[in-house]
């Protein structure tokens, strides 16, 4: 029996997370559950799994949720805040951690989970993005082992040898190929581009995800944060990390080896896939997947990526190339960005704008120390902000 926190258990991954650990009582216990304001759906997740601690970040929130838990009897702990997310993700009855909170608010307490040693189910991408050299040698350090839940990344780790962590060239390694759906918009004209809602934008054709995801799938933002991801997860450069655009989401990522062998993961796009993987590694359980069935899927296409309509892309190759704490200050301004284009303050074009303004106003450092990387978000925010104000 394994016991499991779930850092941002309401939602899209949290509750996929939640549907695959109900098939396999036998295996998994739900230690801890977090969320921000969600009151109501974490009492309805403490009814349905009992964990021993609950946490809201929300200070408000977790007073709520202690009243309301009372009323129903119930004897789950609540914390609140940075403190609380944190200590759940490191007390000693929690075995393995997903790490699914949205943003770089995820970076501290995945970052504890690494420092206590745990299995990491890593799906806030952010993280890595923000403070991958930092992250890896802190995981290297306490013996974290870190399992990819983002689809593709789980799919490369699918595909590689069981010793890739030797360095891909020692192993045979010649590329990763990401692959992307493109998003809503793949056939869209500039000029579309420009009229872009947030409902629009959070329609994606193949995958069900929380709304800041589903911008960056939207502006290709995500594959770039994932081409990031992919750098440190695998330890490699961006040269050898190309994106593919893949509309049907079969696909869920490639490796190709040196002697022309290219090893594809494949199923159908739903995320309890790599989540059911990631718990269960190296054996395999019932995620609640169905079959793929290739006859109704009939054909896979591919396309090179367009980054003069989707310039987020090539701004990230820029940052992962500049390296020290370029990323975070791409990441920064990209969430600046995108929460104001959802709150209707910036248009969907606006985004690559403000990340581009604000990547090229910081100077580079060597991201040294957690302090440094903190302090680079902060600021990028605050600038990014300033550049949104300026447009309106
Ligand atoms: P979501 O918005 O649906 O859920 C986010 C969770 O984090 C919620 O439980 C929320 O309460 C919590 N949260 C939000 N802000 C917080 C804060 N400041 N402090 C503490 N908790 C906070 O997001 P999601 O789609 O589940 O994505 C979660 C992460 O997983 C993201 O990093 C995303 O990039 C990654 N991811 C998601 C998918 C997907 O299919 N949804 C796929 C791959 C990777
Ligand atoms: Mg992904």
């Amino acid at each position: 029996m394994k016991g499991l926190t779930i850092l941002g258990s309401t939602g899209s991954i949290g509750v996929s997370t939640l549907d695959v650990v109900a098939r396999h009582p036998d295996r998994y216990r739900v230690v801890a559950l977090t969320a921000n304001h969600d009151v109501e759906g974490m009492l309805q997740q403490c009814q349905a799994f009992r964990p021993q601690v609950a946490v809201m970040a929300d200070e408000a929130s977790a007073e709520a949720l202690a009243g309301r838990l009372r009323d129903e009897s119930l004897n789950t702990e609540v914390l609140s805040g940075v403190v609380g997310l944190e200590r759940v993700a490191s007390m000693p009855e929690a075995d393995y951690v997903m790490a699914a909170i949205v943003g770089a608010a995820g970076l501290l307490p995945a970052l504890a989970a690494v420092r206590a040693g745990k299995r990491l189910l890593l799906a806030n991408k952010e993280a890595l993005v923000v403070s991958g050299h930092l992250f890896m040698e802190e995981a290297r350090q306490h013996g974290a082992e870190i399992l990819p839940i983002d689809s593709e990344h789980n799919a490369v780790f699918q595909c590689m040898p069981a010793d890739f962590e030797r360095g891909l060239a020692r192993v045979g390694v010649k590329k990763i190929l990401l692959t992307a759906s493109g998003g809503p918009f793949r056939r869209s004209s500039l000029d579309e581009l420009r009229a872009v809602t947030p409902e629009q934008a959070c329609a994606h054709p193949n995958w069900e995800m929380g709304r800041k995801i589903s911008v960056d799938s939207a502006t290709m933002m995500n594959k770039g944060l994932e081409v990031i991801e992919a750098c440190w997860l695998f330890r490699t450069s961006p040269e050898q990390v190309e994106v593919v655009l893949h509309p049907q989401s079969v696909i869920h990522s490639m490796v190709e080896y040196n002697d022309g062998s290219v090893l594809a993961q494949l199923g159908n796009p739903d995320m309890r896939i790599p989540i059911a993987h990631a718990l269960a590694w190296p054996e395999r359980i019932e995620s609640g997947v169905g079959s793929l069935d290739l006859f109704a899927v009939a054909r896979l296409d591919f396309e090179a990526p367009d980054t003069e309509r989707f310039p987020c892309l090539r701004l990230a190759y820029q940052a992962i190339d500049a390296g020290g704490t370029a990323p975070a200050v791409l990441n920064a301004a990209n969430e600046v960005a995108v929460a104001r284009f959802l709150e209707g303050n910036l248009d969907f074009l606006g985004i690559p704008q403000v990340v581009e303004q604000t990547l090229n106003a910081f100077a580079v450092e060597p991201a040294e120390t957690l302090e440094l990387l903190l302090e680079q978000d902060h600021r990028a925010r605050e600038y990014a902000e300033q550049v949104v104000r300026e447009r309106v």
